[in-house]
């Protein structure tokens, strides 16, 4: 442990409020706050006190958030100034030799409260790290992560991506640009077997969907022979999966026409020879189109953006999930497999499972719960943090047999 460090601001909880702290989840909320030291300490590490003057632990501070102190060590004790490095040669060694994240050059590399760093997302593609820095105390500490990071990973490349949500909710600059050497303007990665393009400066989150890896594994071994529709694919992450596995046709739906651009290059890429179409547009209403059409398929992947951003939003969110899931049902042929996923932590999987019935009710088709899916283990949560779980799929088959008149 390092040497104590001096006078440090220190937040102190309001009565009753150091339940949570207790059990280790990591975010002190606003609500639970007596005393602060106010906007001059944003990024500080504070100490966090009961109502009754116990240390409970130490984390950074975030004025302007709801969320005002991250918490990165538990007890009386101060971590002292060596714990970031500490923690991310942890999250780093991890990852190196885990079982589960082998045969890709393509991983998350530090996964915020999950790796004990709130506020710190790390993706590796290829010779690029990507960083993105969320709350005020990981920005002011950005160059020192940056070349800790330099120093583990032992890679040519440092990106910095901006985040325009975090930046307005903790009042801190949205900043991007190189960390350090020169990266490319893309980068290709490697992925069993698969291969992607990813635009990490301009691309969807860091530039490509990590958190679907096992799932893409999954949808190339089950494949073969089928007609594959990728509802919401963006780069084709699924698609190409499909395609590897012996697909015989695709059908690719997105809004976006870059996505699309370049799912058709990674479909070339991967030397995918099967007939593909690819539709632009709005998934939700291709997909209704779709069914009324009579169009069939046999693999189904519908991935659509969060819908629920805020607990407010999540009973409209269920009824546009509902929806989507009802017309891939509509369009599903007897026997055919469905891989459909939720990433709205707000919508829990009790409420999923809830929505996977009523649209399967709805659609007058037999379904089965084959498997529940997740995210990968470089994207694990912290039981600690069930915010954290923000991943929900599964895996359904469409019963064989007669189906419902259109
Ligand atoms: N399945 C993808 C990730 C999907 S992310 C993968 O594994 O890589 C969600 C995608 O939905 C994005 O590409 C976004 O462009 C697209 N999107 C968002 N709203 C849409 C809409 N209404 N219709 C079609 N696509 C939409």
């Amino acid at each position: 442990m390092d040497e104590p460090r001096g006078i440090m601001p220190e937040v102190i909880l309001s009565s009753g409020r150091e339940s949570s702290l207790r059990r280790q989840h990591p975010w002190l909320l606003s609500g639970g706050v007596d005393v602060e030291p106010g906007a001059k300490a944003a990024g500080a590490w504070v100490r966090v006190l009961s109502s009754t003057g116990e240390v409970l632990g130490y984390g950074h501070y975030s004025p302007h958030s709801s969320i005002r102190v991250r918490l990165l060590a538990f007890g009386k004790d101060d971590p002292g100034e060596g714990l970031l490095g500490d923690r991310l040669e942890a999250a780093i060694a991890r990852r190196r030799d885990h079982p589960l994240l082998q045969g890709t050059n393509a991983l998350r590399l530090v996964n915020a409260e999950s790796d004990g760093l709130p506020g710190l997302v790390v993706d590796r593609f290829g010779d690029v790290v990507v960083a993105k820095f969320l709350t005020a105390g990981m920005h002011a500490r950005a160059a020192e992560i940056a070349q800790k990071l330099e120093a583990l990973t032992e890679l040519p490349h440092g990106y910095r991506r901006r985040d325009d949500r975090s930046a307005r909710r903790e009042k801190i600059p949205s900043e991007e640009g190189t960390l350090w050497g020169d990266p490319p303007h893309e980068t290709t990665i490697e992925e069993r077997g698969r291969r992607y393009a990813v635009d990490f400066r301009q691309g969807q989150k860091t530039g490509f969907y990590l958190d679907q890896r096992d799932a893409r594994d999954l949808v190339e071994s089950i494949a073969q022979g089928r007609r594959m529709l990728d509802a919401f694919s963006y780069s084709g992450g699924f698609a190409v999966a499909a395609g590897k596995g012996g697909a015989a046709s695709l059908v690719l739906m997105d809004s976006s026409e870059k996505a699309l651009a370049g799912a058709a290059e990674n479909l070339d890429r991967n030397a995918v020879e099967c007939p593909r179409e690819i539709r632009r547009g709005d998934a939700f209403e291709a997909l209704r189109a779709a069914a009324s059409a009579g169009e069939r398929f046999d693999l189904i992947v519908l991935d659509p953006p969060p819908l629920a951003r805020s607990r407010r939003s999540v009973q409209g969110a269920a009824r546009a999930y509902k929806d989507m899931l009802l017309h891939g049902l509509r369009s599903a042929a007897p026997g055919a497999l469905i891989l459909t996923f939720n990433c709205s932590h707000h919508i829990d999987p009790d409420l999923f499972q809830k929505v996977v019935f009523s649209a399967a009710l709805d659609a007058g088709r037999g379904v089965d719960w084959l498997r529940t899916l997740g995210a990968p283990a470089d994207h694990a949560f912290s039981v600690h943090h069930p915010e954290g779980r923000y991943l929900h799929g599964c895996l359904l088959e469409v019963k064989a047999g007669p189906e419902p008149l259109p």
